[in-house]
């Protein structure tokens, strides 16, 4: 099984994606996580993205492409993969299109979840202060430019989807549990 989880930065795609690999054994494919390794690696990737993460912007979709790209090649992404953060643009879900199609591999699911902003700053708020700060890019500050850019370039995604017939859209503002819930019943059809 193939997913993508959509929403806003703070939904809880991350808090998701774990649980679903834990409950059907998917690799979690955060673009975020990669690019955020790239940076503490100082590779090539990682220093062209440093800056463009700290201000909330999106990496390039070459490069952000090429990153997904590879990882699809892993022996492990051939159970399942839930992709988390990505695609992030219509160009990158086009190049998803392509990439699952050149690879033999075809999408299940699109699960949007569906936060308001005002919770969401609530909740960067608080992710911060959980984790000591060790996300540059969460705070206030950030988070407005975060959202603006999900707004503008990234929500278009949910219609794209719609129109495969693939998009299923959960309420994010419930409580984690209760987002599983609801993950897991739109994926099971029960
Ligand atoms: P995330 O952990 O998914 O919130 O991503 C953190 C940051 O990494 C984003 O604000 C972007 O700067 C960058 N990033 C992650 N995924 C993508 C993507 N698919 N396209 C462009 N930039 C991305």
């Amino acid at each position: 099984m193939n997913i993508i989880l959509l929403g806003p930065p703070g939904a809880g795609k991350g808090t998701q994606a774990e649980r679903l690999v834990a409950e059907r054994g998917l690799l979690q494919l955060s673009t975020g996580d990669m690019l955020r390794a790239a940076v503490a690696a100082g590779t090539e990737v990682g220093q062209k993205a440093k800056a463009v993460m700290e201000a909330g912007q999106l990496v390039s979709d070459e490069i952000v492409i090429g990153v997904v790209s590879e990882r699809l090649d892993q022996p492990d992404a051939k159970g399942g993969v839930i992709f988390d953060g990505f695609p992030r643009t219509t160009a990158q879900a086009e190049a998803l299109d392509a990439l699952l199609a050149e690879k033999g591999m075809t999408l299940d699911a699109v699960v949007e979840m569906q936060v308001d902003d005002d919770l969401l700053v609530g909740r960067i708020q608080t992710r911060a202060t959980e984790t000591g700060g060790s996300r540059a890019d969460d705070n206030a500050e950030t988070l407005k430019a975060r959202l603006k850019v999900y707004h503008a370039e990234t929500a278009p995604l949910i219609e794209y989807y719609r129109k495969t017939g693939k998009l299923k859209t959960v309420d994010g503002s419930l409580s984690i549990d209760g987002v599983t819930e609801a993950i897991r019943k739109v994926l099971d059809g029960k």
